[in-house]
């Protein structure tokens, strides 16, 4: 599927639900409304788009949230999306999780043919990690990621640098994730939905956080990627490596293969844009997978050519007003 940019769209996220048993004060308010159970697509409805989406040329799914593992039958439509793998169709099939139930799935996850998860985790600090998600215990995670490893799955760690609360952290992360031969992704925080005051903005840039360690690590640029957007260094010291992604200080449209479906259907071409178009009418209208297609095929032509956030700091975003209305639970990041 070419866009009119010629980006080659390959890569589907699917927010299975926008539920979560966290409430991280950078992603949901503490009294969320969530979609509405009858707007939910099923886990057959789900899994029917996906194969669409797979027969027009995505080769990498991953599954997301809110939190994908909270989604009750989650496993029975990750066994079905496995059988793409099994058939050639689909290269790759992952998920982003906030690790609390991962012990639970992690042996059935690698038995459906996933094999790489990427798990959030802010800070290694019990109290901090009960702060910032409001109702998580880092326990359950630190588990949920050795269960993983066990597993067999490799496991990036996806990091949310904020302001004032873990940013004093990251060469510990570094360390311990390096420790345990993990990736550790840095993540600029974003403007994205209405979330309870906390301080302002929490941003701090990622040049910053990359000079904060340059003084400490030898870092060394390397052309490594995961075909996202992450900008990747080497760590001498460590011998690992580190992913920066910063929306709002550099701009990485140019090469985005991305498209995202929400649990009720919608299609948002881009994480950064309001547009959307809606699938569930079409999925629901006809057996046949006809329309569908066409729909799709129509929407990645309009997928926009670059995102709207504030770039650098000033401008939509700051001061506590989000960029975009829509929390970022809902696409999944
Ligand atoms: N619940 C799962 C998790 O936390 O990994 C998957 C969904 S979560 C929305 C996906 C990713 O988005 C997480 O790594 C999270 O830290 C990140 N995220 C959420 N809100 C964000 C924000 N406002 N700015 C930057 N990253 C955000
Ligand atoms: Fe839930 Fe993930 Fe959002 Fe945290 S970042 S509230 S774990 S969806």
């Amino acid at each position: 599927m070419l866009d009119a940019c010629g980006r080659d769209i390959t890569y589907l996220r699917v927010s299975v639900t926008d539920r979560c048993d966290f409430r991280c004060r950078y992603c949901m308010a503490e009294h969320m409304r969530f979609a509405p159970r009858a707007e939910v697509l099923g886990l057959e409805e789900l899994d029917r788009l996906c194969a669409v989406f797979v027969r027009l040329g995505v080769r990498k799914l991953r599954l997301t949230g809110g939190e994908p593992l909270v989604r009750r039958g989650v496993g029975d439509l990750i066994r079905s999306l496995g059988g793409h793998l099994a058939s050639g169709a689909l290269d790759e099939l992952t998920l982003t999780t906030n690790g609390a139930n991962l012990a639970r799935h992690a042996a059935a996850l690698a038995a459906c043919g996933v094999r790489r998860v990427n798990v959030s985790l802010d800070t290694l600090r019990p109290e901090v990690f009960r702060s910032v998600t409001r109702r998580g215990e880092l326990s359950d995670v630190l588990a949920g990621i050795a269960a993983a490893r066990r597993a067999g799955l490799t496991v990036k760690i996806n990091t949310v640098v904020l302001a004032g609360i873990n940013e004093d952290e990251i060469a510990d992360l570094l360390g311990w994730a390096h420790g345990q031969g993990m990736d550790l992704v840095l993540i600029e925080v974003m403007p994205l939905g209405e979330v309870d005051p906390w301080g302002g903005d929490r941003l701090v840039p990622l040049s910053l956080v990359r000079a904060r360690l340059a003084a400490r690590f030898g870092l060394t640029d390397i052309p490594y990627t995961t075909g996202g957007p992450a900008r990747w260094v080497r760590v001498a010291e460590t011998g690992g490596r580190l992913g920066f992604i910063a929306p709002r200080s550099h701009d990485f449209c140019r090469t985005c293969n991305r498209v995202r479906l929400t649990c009720t259907g919608r299609l948002y071409l881009c994480l950064g844009r309001e547009s959307a178009v809606e699938l569930a009418p079409l999925l629901r209208g006809s057996e046949s997978d006809e329309a569908l297609c066409g729909a799709i095929r129509a929407a990645v032509l309009r997928k926009p050519t670059g995102h709207d956030f504030a770039l650098g700091t000033a401008g939509a975003g700051s001061a506590g007003h989000p960029a975009l209305a829509r929390h970022m639970s809902v696409t999944g990041g």
